[in-house]
């Protein structure tokens, strides 16, 4: 059999595909080129938030929750009581409350009535006695009376959204976990890490810039510097270690 061959090719269709072939490399060349300038603005913006982390270590060396607690299943509770209110609010009432439900099966099997009476002091009293018995008796009857460590089986339970949970795999559990609350949100916007309002953007923007080990005790050094220096109404940025740093660029302020 006869060989086949190629049919020629125009000097023309040689000329197309050298250009073709230089002007893919100079396409690739510059996406790469981005690629390493992203990189490098990702690492310096890392660099100043470990460094902003590192400021608040020496202001708040004991920053921790501020919620009275003593085990998984009493954070757990607390922190549902604390939406709406404060966590010093909160700590009012929940001596009485532990003392009298001191597990899940005590406060799944509570008298609505008296459970309402004793959160009359943080509002939605009767929204908040219906979430509790129904942690009581779902931790009851579905984990046997323990506060599960998963955030799926946590934001399962009534009245507990995705900060409920990272509050209690942060504080309880060590399992890092970054809470947005509204002093998180405002200094993470201040500070130029985040543009975005939604929590759930938030916590990756941070976890974008902080190692995991900065993530619990990290987001309590923020609410400590959001309540004491860098106030929603009034931050006072001439008296602000992060400013005097260079490490704010008071987005917004
Ligand atoms: S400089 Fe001002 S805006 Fe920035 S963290 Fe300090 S108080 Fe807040």
């Amino acid at each position: 059999m006869a060989p086949v061959t190629p049919p020629m090719r125009s000097r023309r269709e040689d000329r197309e595909d050298t250009v073709r072939r230089a002007v893919s490399s100079e396409v690739e060349a510059a996406g790469t080129a981005t690629e390493v300038a992203e990189a490098e603005i990702l690492d310096e913006a890392a660099r100043r938030a470990g460094a902003v982390d590192d400021e608040l270590i020496a202001l708040y060396p004991d920053a921790a929750c501020a919620l009275d607690h003593d085990g998984p299943f009493q954070l757990l509770v607390a922190t549902v009581l604390s939406a709406q209110t404060t966590d010093a609010r909160v700590n009012t009432v929940t001596p009485e409350l532990f003392g009298r439900y001191p597990d899940a099966a005590a406060l799944g099997a509570a008298r609505r009535e008296d459970l309402e009476a004793i959160l009359r002091p943080l509002g939605f009293h009767r929204a908040k006695a219906g979430h509790l018995l129904g942690i009581g008796q779902a931790l009851t009857e579905r984990f046997e009376g323990r506060v599960p460590r998963s955030r799926e089986e946590l934001v399962s339970l009534p009245g507990v959204g995705r900060k409920t949970a990272n509050v209690v795999l942060g504080n309880a559990f060590a399992q890092p976990a970054i809470t947005v609350d509204t002093h998180v949100g405002r200094l993470s916007r201040r500070l130029g890490w985040t543009t975005s309002k939604d929590p759930l953007r938030v916590e990756k923007d941070i976890a974008a810039l902080w190692e995991p080990w900065r993530w619990t005790d990290g987001c309590h050094r923020l609410i400590e510097h959001g309540r004491r220096v860098c106030s929603a109404r009034s931050p006072r940025c001439g008296q602000c270690a992060l400013l005097e740093a260079g490490l704010c660029p008071q987005v917004g302020v």
